[in-house]
């Protein structure tokens, strides 16, 4: 698999709750930055003899779809041109549906995108201005519905959950409601309050209270059993996918297989040896001289030895359903699982889905519950 994440790190207005790196952009700033991208490109592969050509593609942000159609055109030219794509690659780009037209959701589909992934994130008025969001829920239904028209058959939807004063009967509408579009993937985001965001400004002045432990357990497990009763596969701790349209693209995150970057804000990973993690430091400016300069802005952030690649590879497998593959973790690293984590499979041995003897190691949905506590026996 080789693939290819581009961080487009502009919004139309910055969510209370996020801490992503996303800023207010001028339409001359984001063109600007559409330059930098391709240039970005250039001097990555100058730099760089990954394999190619490319299986994935993802647009990621911020808000992708500030792009122009000509715009998301001209940077996929660049890509093939540079790269290469497999004639079956997955290209993916994030789309704010407060951004959107028909229009230009057919003109992303014929410019070669054939995954949409729209922010949804609730069909509930209230709650979408409480999350400041800048689409209402008419906005959001009719995007779908236009993504649907433009040629979109792979459509992933995101909803947040556990906001502050959700019930359990308001998260089932919502869910019910975006069944009724019938996506093929839906991802889940519990509101979390971050540091040096809005929310968490409030949170401390006492105007947002978080949602208690067990309320957000019961929605969790609500949400699961709903959409497996739909027929979705709960294929990773925040991820459901109809059968055969599981992201692919994170799948290369969570497998730990190579996934090049471009963009500022943008982390790369490159598994030769043990592997290597690499980062485009969150600053526009910085970004824009390196590439003026004929630089590559990418820093390394990592280089692993065995322990801190066994490590890794559980964390990251271990947030997905299939989990660990016994067979393949021993191949990989000459040991068997059982001689390198024996204390932490000891302790979490009540979280597993399968005993060991059944050749995999993965957590059930109450160990995907308290996954951050769970893994913290394996780090
Ligand atoms: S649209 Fe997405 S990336 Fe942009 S500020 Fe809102 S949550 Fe963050």
């Amino acid at each position: 698999m080789s693939s290819l994440y581009l961080h487009i790190p502009f919004c139309s207005r910055k969510c209370p709750y996020c801490d992503f790196f996303s800023q207010v952009g001028s339409q001359q700033q984001i063109n600007d930055y559409v330059e930098l991208l391709i240039l970005n490109l250039q001097i990555l592969k100058r730099d760089d003899s990954h394999p190619t050509p490319l299986n994935t593609i993802f647009f990621g942000g911020g808000t992708p779809s500030l792009l122009s159609v000509e715009q998301v055109g001209d940077i996929l030219n660049k890509v093939a041109q540079t790269y290469g794509i497999a004639s079956d690659a997955e290209i993916t780009l994030e789309a704010n549906p407060g951004t959107v037209n028909f229009e230009q959701l057919r003109g992303y589909y014929q410019a070669g995108i054939n995954r949409l992934s729209l922010g949804i994130q609730s069909l509930n008025d209230q709650k979408l201005q409480l999350l400041g969001r800048i689409h209402s829920s008419s906005q959001a239904r009719e995007c779908i519905i236009a993504a649907r028209a433009a040629g979109f058959e792979n459509l992933s939807l995101d909803l947040m959950f556990a906001l502050p004063d959700q019930d359990l009967l308001s998260l089932e509408e919502e869910i019910s409601a975006l069944l009724s579009f019938a996506p093929e993937h839906i991802s889940l985001y519990g509101l979390s309050f971050e540091e040096g965001t809005e929310f968490y400004r409030q949170l401390q002045s006492g105007k947002l209270t978080a949602c208690e432990e067990n309320l957000y357990t019961e929605q969790y497990q609500l949400l699961h059993r709903q959409l497996v009763c739909a027929g979705f596969e709960h294929y990773e701790i925040s991820n459901f996918a109809r059968s055969d349209r599981r992201c692919h693209h994170n799948q290369v995150y969570w497998k730990r297989e190579d996934c090049l970057a471009v963009g500022a804000g943008g982390h790369s990973f490159i598994s030769r040896k043990w592997g290597t993690r690499w980062h485009i430091p969150e600053n526009l400016q910085s970004y824009k001289e390196a590439l003026w300069g004929g630089n590559n802005p990418a820093e390394k952030l990592e280089t692993y030895h065995q322990q801190g690649a066994m490590k890794e590879f559980v964390y990251l497998a271990l947030r997905t359903s299939d989990g660990v593959d016994l067979q393949e973790f021993e191949q990989k690293f000459n040991l068997p699982l059982q001689q390198v984590f024996p204390d932490a499979l000891d302790k979490t041995r009540n979280y597993l889905d399968l005993p060991l003897t059944s050749g995999y190691c993965r957590f059930n949905l109450n160990g995907w519950l308290l996954y951050d506590h769970l893994i913290s026996h394996f780090l």
